[in-house]
């Protein structure tokens, strides 16, 4: 695949980080160049390839501007795991892949001890330390990108179990991604009242991370553990949908089976898992339209999540649903599928080009004049809730759900 890039360069106006930064090394054509070398033996593996591998966002974008369809994201990922073989790790990472994200009960445990050392302000005291290094490079700087954090975790209002819905034989399970349930859990309550409108039941799942962290960061193993625990979570339950309200987690759930060879007894599981997950983009729009209440009128703007446009193709969904709702006048976003530079954890470790990236969306979100900024992916609204904060713009960046939720009168 690395062979089936002509060097023509059109992926250069579609890349945020070239675009933040102009290096040749931080464009898919550069990138493919770089992984090209270290293929024929030109360059040795060592830790300065460090910077070039993991600087990519993964966003994909170079891909939909590229007539081979070079898919750069893919196979920069694969390089990562071979620079984690080759070159080795960080402990942070086997720390958070292996010990933290398989069980949720510890993330939410350590997500209270972070929301309490934030909102007391005692992570300035371990930033003016020092202590926060060792989470990235640029963690201290970009630690301030999260606000206040919420008090709760959703499955601790909300733990695992089924609730009953107003809807008629639907049974949902609602598939909790990390964002939403430690850093959102107000949205994830909004997309819990939506799911059970629709359904008879709504099944709140004990699954963990979806392993999507871990694959980007290259430890595709570590992803593999995490997929297998939740397929069988998954599978051993009648749901005929699954629903997650995080596109990221949606994205890599759909993506399971390519995660396992063929020969891999999960790999059916998986096909059967990914065929009944549902972003819950896709689930409002197969569903009735939620009776619609009074609302004031509200400008309201939408930001694609890289995991919804390129990664489900939903594009035209998102604006549907926003769109019919009473009161709103959608504007279209400039650049709506322009990745806001959150990518995850990038701002750990590449502060300066996420801002960069983040002041551009901001830039074209203000050309809107909205007042709300609505997205589907848990990361990219505390990366624009950020861009917002920074500029003190009366702009409040909110997911679909709430949205949806406050707009429409509960049936019943
Ligand atoms: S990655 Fe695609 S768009 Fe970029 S230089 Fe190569 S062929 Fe051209
Ligand atoms: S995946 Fe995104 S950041 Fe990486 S090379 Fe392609 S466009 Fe640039």
């Amino acid at each position: 695949m690395i062979a089936m890039c002509n060097r023509c360069g059109f992926c250069q106006v579609a890349c945020p980080t070239f675009r933040a930064t102009g290096h040749e090394a931080g464009v898919a054509r550069g990138r493919v160049a770089l992984l090209r070398a270290l293929r024929e033996g030109r360059l040795a593996w060592s830790t300065d390839l460090e910077e070039p591998l993991f600087a990519c966002l993964l966003c994909g974008a170079c891909t939909t501007n590229c007539f081979p369809a070079v898919p750069t994201a893919d196979l920069i990922v694969e390089a990562r795991e071979e620079y984690l073989e080759k070159v080795g790790r960080k402990r942070i990472h086997g720390l958070l892949f292996e010990h933290l994200l398989p069980y949720p009960e510890r993330l939410r445990r350590v997500a209270r001890a972070v929301a309490f050392g934030k909102n007391s302000g005692l992570s300035g005291v371990a930033r003016a330390l020092g202590l926060l290094r060792i989470f990235g490079r640029d963690f201290p700087r970009s630690e301030k990108i999260v606000g206040r954090m919420p008090g709760y975790a959703l499955r601790e209002r909300f733990p695992p179990g089924v609730l009953e819905g107003g809807g008629e034989r639907l049974r949902i399970g609602y598939f909790v991604g990390c964002g939403m349930e430690i850093m959102n859990p107000v949205a994830a309550e909004a997309s819990l009242g939506i799911l059970r409108e629709a359904a008879m039941e709504v099944h709140i799942l004990e699954n963990a991370c979806c392993g999507l962290p871990a694959w980007s960061y290259g430890d595709r193993e570590a992803a593999r553990k995490l997929a297998a625990g939740n397929i069988e979570i998954l599978s051993a339950l009648p749901f005929d949908r699954i629903v997650t309200d995080c596109s990221s987690c949606a994205a890599f759930l759909k993506k399971y089976p390519d995660l396992f060879e063929p020969a891999d007894p999960l790999r059916e599981k998986a096909n059967e898992v990914a065929a009944r997950v549902r972003d819950m983009v896709e689930q409002v729009v197969s569903a009735p339209p939620p009776r619609s209440k009074e609302a004031g009128r509200i400008i309201v703007t939408y930001h694609d999540p890289c995991h919804a446009s390129r990664g489900q193709d939903l594009v035209a969904e998102p604006r549907k649903i926003l769109a019919a709702l009473p009161g709103v006048e959608y504007r279209e976003l400039p650049e709506a599928d322009w990745c806001c530079g959150g990518a995850g954890s990038y701002a750990l470790s590449h502060f300066d080009t996420a801002m960069k990236i983040l002041e551009r969306k901001i830039d074209n979100v203000e050309k809107t004049g909205a007042g709300v900024l609505a997205t589907s992916c848990p990361a990219c609204i505390v990366q624009l809730a950020y861009g917002v904060r920074r500029r003190n713009l009366p702009i409040r960046v909110c997911h679909l759900s709430e949205l949806i939720r406050e707009r429409s009168a509960p049936t019943g």
